[in-house]
């Protein structure tokens, strides 16, 4: 998108809706695919004195596996971010944004990123997902169980007994 042609005056603002691809997410090892990948983004671009002010506003859903036990999750989020860019500030300056090279603005990358930082430490299938034992490896969430020596499970227990009977 070519920022610089748009010749926005004070009080002015521009609305745009975009269409964007999401790439998957990597996290902790799993791969989350954005459902649909090509997602609609809000635009908005007004011009506040000394620079355009940028408003992003978008919905993502992605999917993949439960970060406890494997299973199917899904998170989805309203994502909103701005930023600022001044054509005539220094580079590296706060005032120029990470997203804007020359005229044009990487809606892209922003997203992504935007996407990203809304996104919980924990994608889980539920919030109370029990997860995997971490001694058998079963699925918690359908099969609750624990390992002690007060619960013996019965197969060691059955061997105890031929043990005892030998
Ligand atoms: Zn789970
Ligand atoms: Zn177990």
């Amino acid at each position: 998108m070519d920022l610089r042609t748009l010749r926005l005056r004070p009080g002015e603002v521009r609305r745009e809706t975009l269409e964007v691809a999401l790439e998957p997410f990597v996290l902790g090892g799993q791969r989350y695919e954005a459902t649909p990948a090509t997602i609609p983004v809000e635009l908005e671009i007004s011009q506040a004195s000394g620079a355009m002010v940028l408003d992003l506003l978008l919905e993502a859903r992605l999917s993949g596996a439960c970060m406890r036990c494997l299973g199917f999750a899904e998170v989805a989020r309203q994502v909103r971010a701005r930023e600022f860019h001044d054509f005539d500030a220094p580079p590296a300056d706060e005032l120029r944004s990470d997203y804007v090279t020359d005229e044009h603005l990487d809606l892209t990358a922003w997203a992504r990123d935007a996407v990203a930082l809304e996104l919980p430490d924990q994608i889980l299938c539920r919030e109370d997902c029990a997860g995997l034992c971490p001694v058998c490896g079963k699925d918690l969430n359908e099969e609750p169980h624990e390992h002690t020596e007060r619960t013996p499970d019965p197969r060691w227990a059955a061997l105890a007994e031929l043990r005892d009977e030998l």
